[in-house]
């Protein structure tokens, strides 16, 4: 056995004991780079992976190498060698030494969408995958294997910055990458409503239904819009059929389950969950460290590991926002050449916390959202009605009041139209105890906390 294969059967090893996510971040690109003597000295990219390696998986690494040696291994040791950097154009910068025209100007220009619509940064390569994650990741690897065939049309769902808008392109890029020919076309269907809506006004029709079915593969983002919008969603009906009749693959993403789309005509829901509907849900902590560090390669920026540990620990819902405080760490480092330090971290970091938002928001926000999401008008919400539509939605409502905007249990019985405090507190214990064995709530209730903290304050 020479090193690669040596190397090779001891990934194999490696990676039926750890998780996907660990196992991708922390041993993509290493290699056995000398074996002599007992001794084997393993390549890594950079500083990150080699400290992580040895503090968290070097027993791990050594028994697997002494099994498949059959030999006791006097030392391993662990080197970095930048060439087996992630991107090829990478090169590791020492901790502390960013140089600004290094990580600006390149990352523009990656930023750049090619022709299709598709950002260039978003492909399967750069995305962690996790338990969160990985129903939607494999849907999507299977349909970029048998695109029309695998599962047609593929729905996508989850809160926002959760990684649909990244899978989406992902499918594009490979797509393009076996047949650059492929015709594409991805778009928010905010962009497709405003089109059908100048194609009705200027007579366009015609071009509009030729540029719509006439594709391999058609990606749409963010349906939820659709909401109440009949003729739109006609029309979507019309190109959705006329694409899965002849096998082409459609892509949807959307915020919520298709189920629960208010105002979504039923053939159409029906349509959108004929083929295989894949949520994505908020990433564990092991799987945010993995992503964090994935995008610090991306940016070629080292950052010490506690550091890295703190962010994933505090930043515990959206992954945008875990990209955002590590660019303010970049431009802050390169704004004053020098590194943060843990304090101003620690700021940058709550800058991003839910509890700074939660000042901003009011029972009136939080009522209308809640009234949206579950498709209810207000004087359903405050009426009598026990029905389990109508009771479930007013319960979330309390249980929000209570741990958003911590108003007491008397406060929250006034202000949902004169309900005894004992009926709030059984509300929100009741909450409570249904989301510990529940994915799919715990996962309604964040959506819900971002719709009210992203919408616009009323
Ligand atoms: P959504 O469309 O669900 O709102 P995006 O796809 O726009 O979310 O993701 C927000 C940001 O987080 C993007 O920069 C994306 O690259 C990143 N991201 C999300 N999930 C992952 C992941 N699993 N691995 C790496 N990056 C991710
Ligand atoms: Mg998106």
């Amino acid at each position: 056995m020479n090193n690669d294969e040596l190397w090779q059967s001891a990934l194999g090893e490696l990676e039926l004991t750890l998780s996907k996510a660990n196992f991708t971040t922390w041993f993509k690109n290493t290699s056995i780079s000398s074996f002599e003597k007992n001794n084997i000295i393993i390549a890594v990219p950079n500083a990150f992976t080699k400290s992580w390696l040895e503090q968290k998986y070097n027993e791990e690494i050594k028994k697997t190498l002494q099994k498949l040696t059959g030999q006791p291994l006097l030392g391993l040791i662990y080197k970095v060698e930048p060439r087996y950097s992630l991107n090829t154009n990478i090169v590791i910068i020492k901790d502390s030494q960013i140089n600004p025209s290094d990580t600006v100007v390149p990352e523009q220009k990656r930023d750049r969408l090619n022709k299709f619509g598709l950002n260039p940064k978003y492909i399967f390569d750069t995305f962690i995958v996790g338990k969160s994650n990985e129903l939607a990741h494999a849907a999507c690897q299977a349909v970029a294997a048998r695109p029309g065939k695998a599962y047609n049309p593929l729905f996508l769902y989850g809160g926002v910055g959760l990684g649909k808008t990244h899978l989406l392109h992902a499918v594009g890029h490979e797509l393009l990458k076996k047949n650059p020919e492929t015709k594409i076309l991805y778009l928010t269907c905010e962009r497709f409503v405003t089109e059908y809506t100048n194609a009705i006004r200027l007579k366009k029709m015609k071009e509009f239904k030729d540029k719509y079915r006439g594709v391999d593969l058609l990606l749409v983002d963010d349906i939820q819009i659709l909401t109440g919008k009949e003729g739109t969603q006609e029309e979507f009906f019309h190109t959705y059929n006329e694409l899965h009749q002849s096998d082409r693959q459609i892509i949807v993403t959307c915020d919520k389950a298709p189920k629960e789309i208010p105002g979504l005509e039923e053939r159409l829901r029906s349509r959108l969950e004929w083929g295989m509907v894949a949520d994505i849900s908020f990433p564990d902590l092991e799987t945010r460290v993995a992503i964090l560090q994935s995008k610090c390669q991306e940016k070629k920026y080292n950052m010490d590991r506690r550091i890295l540990q703190y962010i994933a620990a505090n930043i515990q819902s959206n992954i945008r926002e875990l990209e955002g405080v590590l660019t303010k760490i970049i431009a802050y480092h390169q704004l004053r050449n020098a590194a943060p330090s843990f304090e101003t971290i620690k700021n940058i970091v709550s800058g991003f916390a839910p509890n700074k938002t939660k000042k901003n928001i009011t029972t009136k926000h939080l009522i209308n959202t809640i009234c949206d999401f579950y498709n209810l008008d207000t004087d359903e919400l405050f009426g009598k009605t026990r029905e389990q539509r109508v009771a479930w939605p007013r319960q979330v409502l309390m249980y929000l009041m209570r741990e958003e905007l911590n108003f007491s249990f008397p406060t929250i019985g006034k202000e949902v139209g004169g309900k005894d405090h004992t009926t709030v507190m059984h509300a929100c214990s009741k909450i409570k105890k249904a989301m510990e064995g529940n994915v799919q709530l715990k996962q309604d209730l964040e959506t819900l906390k971002q719709n009210v903290y992203n919408s616009p304050i009323l």
